[in-house]
């Protein structure tokens, strides 16, 4: 029996532990297929503060571990199956470990960008292909830029790469955006913007050195296929929550994010806290995620010590 079980080892999960640890709850952290998260899967971060220089994404994952191990975080690498939150102490069953009980838990499972799923695209993520404009759009100064997608994350990247881009082209499936109308007239005043409506990305296209140089799309309504030029292609085509574990019995929005009490990170399961992208439609960001961390490390704590008050209250009263 753990007195608390954190899922999920990006910044949220790990600045979980850091505070978990150090209030001595001995917290046990329990590994996916990729520890660290997202992060990992970036080159250079250059927006989190502390780190003059930037630092790898790797590395810096790689050291909010040991800090939390530092303090008695103890990590176990599984994948958790199946959850029973209806009672407590929580139940989990992880494939690679077996049956785990928890006094409280912190969900922090995160959320996995979507691609488009063509050539080309996945074995250039980080060397051309990104889904965060706000990571590595530093890295495209006065060069071209595609961004796929008709929703507001699109909309919004294509504005905020204009900030370095000599020119964004924004490819979208269909003829009308999916987003809001004013994210729309906002970005359709940018001069920067060019529109490439109503086509289907084929292919990431690089050259014999490997460099990325455009994407392939087809024309719908010539049936065409035509060659974007650019340096760098950002696919935002959505994310999408990695709950699916939970099987309904937490609440969540209807696309599967986890509800919190504004302000707080409370789910609507007492003892139970959610943190990181998992309950976040907004930031996304590695800092708003390892802030939301500290405070489900917090709550938890607190939550924790009122059990132990009211145990202490219940044994005085049988005494
Ligand atoms: P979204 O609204 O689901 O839009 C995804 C877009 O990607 C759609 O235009 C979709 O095309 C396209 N798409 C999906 N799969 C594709 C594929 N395989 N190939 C090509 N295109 C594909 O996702 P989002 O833009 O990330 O937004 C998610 C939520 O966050 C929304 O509620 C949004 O309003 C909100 N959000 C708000 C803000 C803001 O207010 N500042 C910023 C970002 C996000 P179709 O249109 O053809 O389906």
């Amino acid at each position: 029996m753990y007195k608390s079980i954190i899922i999920g080892t990006g910044p949220a999960g790990l600045t979980a532990a850091i505070y978990l640890a150090r209030a001595n709850m001995n917290p046990l952290v329990i590994e996916g297929p990729q520890p660290g998260g997202q992060l990992t899967t970036t080159t250079e971060v250059e927006n989190f503060p502390g780190f003059p220089d930037g630092i790898m994404g790797p590395e810096l994952m790689d050291n909010m571990r040991k800090q939390a191990e530092r303090f008695g975080a103890e990590f176990r690498t599984g994948w958790v199956n199946q959850v029973d939150l209806s009672r407590r102490p929580f139940k989990l069953q992880v494939e690679g470990i077996g049956e785990l009980l928890a006094e409280s838990l912190v969900l922090s499972t995160g959320a996995t960008a979507k691609y488009l799923g063509i050539p080309g695209e996945q074995e250039n993520v980080g060397r051309g292909v990104s889904t965060c404009a706000t990571c590595d759009g530093f890295f495209f100064r006065n060069k071209e830029i595609i961004v796929v997608g008709g929703g507001d994350s699109a909309l919004e990247e294509a504005g905020f790469l204009t900030r370095f881009a000599s020119k964004v082209t924004l490819v979208h499936r269909r003829d009308e955006l999916r987003g809001s109308k004013i994210m729309q007239d906002r970005v359709r005043r940018n001069e920067k913007v060019e529109w490439a409506l109503n086509r289907t990305p084929l292919e990431v296209v690089v050259n014999e050195n490997g460099v990325v140089t455009g994407l392939k799309v087809r024309n719908n309504a010539t049936d065409e296929e035509e060659f974007i030029s650019a340096s760098g292609v950002f696919v935002a085509i959505g994310h999408h929550p990695n709950t699916a574990f939970l099987e309904g019995q937490i609440e969540t929005d209807e696309n599967g994010y986890i509800l919190v009490t504004p302000g707080t990170s409370q789910t609507n399961i007492p003892g139970v806290f959610a943190c990181g992208d998992v309950q976040d439609t907004r930031y996304k960001q590695a800092i708003t995620a390892a802030g939301s961390g500290c405070m489900a490390a917090l709550d938890c704590e607190k939550f924790l010590e009122s059990q132990e008050h009211q145990a202490v209250a219940q044994n005085s009263m049988m005494g």
